[in-house]
């Protein structure tokens, strides 16, 4: 970019399991309240609600297992595992039965939460984006295509903290589906490829510590590993 007055930021990616090529990021979309458990535990009616989205930036990805840093402004940083879901095909008003055909494949992320300022805006009906869009708070494994793994509608998603069981679900707990999550979001905004959706947490948030290991998984997509430091 040649008449750029600086040198403009790179384009985040990520990368693709058993590949050179990576995965160029757009957007990351995130949904809140999607496993029934989690909504109770917040103190939300699972069954009431359509489903809404926040964003993360590209550029608060966090990739190749690097440490994360204990952000600032905040005693209560939470953990919230979740699958990650990559699109590289989008579209505006996205049919449910073909939504699929959008995704290029999974991963394993974080949605890490400053949960105090989070509280703090939701009180004051202020955006979330001080609690969810700051810098590393995104980390994510490399995608694994769904060529090679199809489109997974069930199995186990846990985190341990310090190898002890936090958070454990099941995929066929989401109360919005991928498709329909594509199919939503796609009458609200142009997906385009490169959108990563986060697809919501199971039960069992709860804070982090400086010097605590995370260790996340999704059964048939990856693990992720990190500390906290
Ligand atoms: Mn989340």
């Amino acid at each position: 970019m040649a008449n750029a007055i600086f040198e403009p930021n790179p384009i985040p990616t990520l990368a693709i399991k058993d590949s050179d090529r990576v995965f160029p990021v757009h957007r990351i979309y995130c949904v809140g309240r999607n496993y029934a458990d989690h909504a109770i535990e917040m103190g939300h009616d699972p069954n009431k609600e359509l489903p809404f989205f926040f964003q993360k930036n590209p550029d608060n990805l966090l990739t190749g297992g690097r440490d994360f840093p204990y952000p600032p402004g905040t005693n209560n940083v939470h953990h919230e595992i979740e699958l990650a879901v990559a699109l590289h095909k989008g579209g505006i008003d996205i049919a449910v039965e073909s939504a699929l055909d959008c995704v290029f494949g999974y991963g394993v992320a974080l949605d890490m939460t400053r949960r105090d300022l989070q509280g703090q805006a939701k009180k004051a009906g202020r955006p979330w984006e001080v609690g969810k869009a700051f810098e590393h708070s995104a980390p994510c494994t490399y995608l694994v295509p769904a060529a090679e793994i199809g489109h997974p509608e069930h199995g186990d998603i846990w985190l341990k903290v310090n190898g002890e069981v936090r958070q454990q679900g099941d995929l066929n707990q989401m109360i919005w589906k991928i498709p329909e999550m594509i199919g939503y979001l796609s009458a609200f905004f142009e997906l385009k490829p490169g959108d990563v959706i986060l697809s919501g947490t199971p039960a069992g948030v709860g804070p982090v510590q400086r010097g605590d290991q995370l260790e996340g998984y999704v059964e048939n997509v990856a693990t992720l590993k990190l500390a906290v430091v």
